[in-house]
């Protein structure tokens, strides 16, 4: 069980996508550490049991239904939030993922995959597909970053963004995906800059390869067993596993405590098995 850290206990974290697989298990463990949640989810069913399970287990939670990609509802989830809990010390901006229509079916484009109804090749992509993954994991971020940071500029406060390893060298198949969380990056390096002489912290996570809804399609065959995209992961990630959402709570509560990461801003934290310093070779 991770110690308790002081600087959280009685502050406010608003967790977007908290009901996610990932996310959930952040937003259980602050409460745990003693901070007040609110989960912003678009599905506010899914939300709710994840607020009643930390209630459950003693903790401060509440559910708000909240598509971060609307400004009306992030401003209606920013008036709830503070009537409930008060003002928001933590934005984790969770919610993101990815959309078939901006996939590719295979890794490499082939002489052929043109003229192959059956093939998605990158030519087959659509625009509204890779619309959607840019606004979900890149706006998706900055708008509740513009609602609820915005009290923070008088109080200082604290921004934790999700990254991916498909930010620091995109990977295949998911170009769109990629780009957005290369954004994120960039984004959070702009922020921390932009935010520093107000004391608003704005980092950021880089998840290896964890098994969740958004990729057991493309991690799992039908029938369970790893597909060959999982295989290749497991062998270029060094300690030979996909992560846990719990192996990524230590640098949850390093990055979310004052007390602890003070000095840092404008990074993002790699919790990935490895895989990022593995050439292949
Ligand atoms: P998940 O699908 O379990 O969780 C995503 C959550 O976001 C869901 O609760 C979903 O309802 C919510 N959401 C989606 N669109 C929304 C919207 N418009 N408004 C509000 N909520 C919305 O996925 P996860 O794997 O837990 O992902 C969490 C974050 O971690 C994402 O940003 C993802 O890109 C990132 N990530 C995941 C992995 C991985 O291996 N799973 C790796 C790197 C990064």
């Amino acid at each position: 069980m991770l110690p308790i850290y002081e600087g959280l206990v009685g502050k406010v974290a608003v967790i977007t996508g908290g009901s996610g697989v990932l996310c959930q298990a952040m937003a259980k463990e602050l409460a745990r550490q003693g901070m007040k949640i609110a989960i912003l989810n678009r599905n506010v069913e899914n939300g709710e049991k994840v607020a009643e399970e930390i209630i459950g287990h003693g903790g401060i939670a509440i559910a708000v239904g909240c598509d971060v990609l609307k400004e009306k509802h992030v401003k209606e989830a920013y008036k709830i939030v503070k009537k409930e809990l008060g003002e928001c010390d933590l934005l984790i901006n969770g919610a993101g993922g990815n959309h078939p229509d901006a996939i590719t079916d295979k890794e490499k484009f082939e002489a052929g995959d043109i003229d192959d109804n059956t093939v998605k090749s990158f030519f087959d992509l659509q625009l509204n597909g890779f619309d959607h993954v840019f606004q979900l994991n890149l706006v998706g971020s900055l708008i509740p970053t513009q609602v609820f940071a915005q009290n923070m500029a008088t109080r200082g406060g604290n921004v934790i963004n999700i990254s991916s390893m498909a930010a620091p060298a995109p990977m295949t198949k998911v170009p769109a995906y990629s780009a957005a969380k290369a954004g994120i990056d960039n984004l959070t390096k702009w922020l921390s800059v932009h935010f520093a002489e107000v004391g608003i912290r704005v980092n950021a996570i880089a998840p290896g390869f964890f098994l969740t809804n958004q990729n057991r399609n493309l991690l799992l065959n039908e029938d369970g067993s790893l597909s060959n995209r999982a295989e290749k992961i497991i062998n270029h990630t060094p300690q030979r596993r996909f992560g846990n959402p719990e192996d990524l709570l230590g640098t949850l509560l390093w990055l979310a405590d004052d007390n602890t990461s003070g000095f840092v801003t404008g990074i993002t934290v790699p919790v990935d098995g490895g895989f990022m310093a593995y050439s292949g070779v």
